[in-house]
């Protein structure tokens, strides 16, 4: 049967702006510059001041922003980095490719990282927090912010899930020494294809990072350390540019479309997503836990054309790339329930009241 309600769909969000998107792109075109010019610089100004920090840097993904954030602070072999067990599996990699090692803790019922599990992972060898705001929904940073000064830890937070969330009014991506976002097509201020960013309120962070993206270089030519090729291009920081003007109101549209789930699905399978006082979501997903057979209920949607995605069905310490790390399943048992249980419904820009209900009549109807 053919798919009613994707899982997602780009196509609504480009047609609600198309114009200015088209006129974006053939502007950069038409310039004779591509990669890291004018579109970028300009972009990097404006997502500064969207957020409320001094600097942001843009570069190809979010996982290289994570990869440069942590050889930025200069964490390594021998350093451990505390991070939630239901973190993507980008943000872990973020850690280890620089050869640090990831700890575990468990997530709160918000699905971010547990405030309270923190303290009792710290060893002589920590070296930072990794704080994802996962889903869209803000993290506790008040009591993680204390944490990592009372220990003398440096914050990486890695938004690239939370463009516009906000904990106590403050943007997510301004509480920590750095900051990481994807804008991957999907993420809420996705581009029209690869591109990511770092922040910092710190100059010489900011500094680094435009010299580790361009292979280490800050002057043409001499290179001061192995670097990376990460670069953003001018037409997705053009198209940015445009987003970055719409991003409140296509956060408000999710806003819209999250409430009308969180009023209206009235099944005992299926527990609703909660967002934690003081925290704000951008609702990048919409996660239900399921309580009953998820695959069930995944192929009765599917039966009547409404796609669902896992986030996610294997948790990073279970992945094969992570063996190393010689955990096993029972070692993480809330990170691995809600591995078992979530199930990601529909939600995207453009999607229609009539969507969105037949999603909610179906699956109040489910037995
Ligand atoms: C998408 C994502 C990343 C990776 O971003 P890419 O641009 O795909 O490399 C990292 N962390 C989280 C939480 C993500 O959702």
């Amino acid at each position: 049967m053919k798919t009613k309600i994707p899982f997602g769909d780009l196509l609504p969000q480009f047609k609600s702006y198309q114009q200015e998107y088209e006129d974006a792109a053939l502007r950069v075109l038409r310039s004779g510059w591509y990669v890291l010019g004018q579109s970028v610089a300009d972009f990097e100004e404006q997502f500064a001041n969207y957020l409320g920090v001094k600097y942001a840097v843009g570069v190809a993904n979010g996982l290289d922003a994570l990869t440069m954030a942590f050889r930025t602070l200069q964490i390594g072999v021998g350093d451990e980095v505390i991070v939630q067990g239901n973190a993507y599996i980008a943000c872990v990699m973020g850690v280890t490719i620089n050869g640090a090692t990831p700890v575990f803790v468990e997530p709160d019922e918000y699905h971010n990282l547990n405030p309270d599990l923190i303290e009792a992972k710290i060893t002589k060898k920590t070296k930072a927090i990794l704080v994802v705001h996962l889903y869209g929904q803000a993290s506790r940073m008040d009591q993680i912010m204390a944490i990592a000064k009372k220990h003398d830890l440096k914050v990486v937070e890695d938004c690239a899930q939370s463009h516009g969330a906000k904990f106590n009014g403050q943007m997510t991506g301004t509480f920590g020494d750095i900051s990481c976002f994807s804008f991957y097509p999907s993420k809420n201020l996705g581009a029209f294809g690869d591109g990511g960013a770092l922040v910092t309120n710190n100059q010489t962070h900011a500094e680094h990072f435009k010299m580790l993206r361009n292979y280490g270089s800050r002057v043409r030519y001499y290179f001061e350390e192995v670097g990376f090729n990460s670069r953003l291009d001018e037409i997705q920081a053009a198209l940015l540019s445009v987003k970055l003007k719409h991003l409140d109101e296509l956060t408000a549209e999710r806003e819209t479309l999250a409430n009308n789930y969180l009023s209206s699905i009235i099944n005992k399978q299926v527990i609703l997503p909660a967002v934690a006082p003081r925290a704000s979501s951008v609702w990048h997903l919409f996660v239900v836990y399921v309580t009953g057979d998820r695959q069930k209920l995944i192929d009765y949607l599917n039966q009547y054309g409404i796609g669902t995605v896992i986030h996610y069905p294997q948790p990073p310490h279970l992945s094969q790339a992570y063996q190393y790390l010689a955990m096993h399943k029972g070692d993480l048992p809330l990170t691995e329930d809600y591995a078992d249980h979530v199930l990601s419904l529909p939600i995207y820009n453009g999607m229609s009241k009539s969507q969105q209900d037949f999603v909610i009549k179906k699956l109040n109807e489910y037995k």
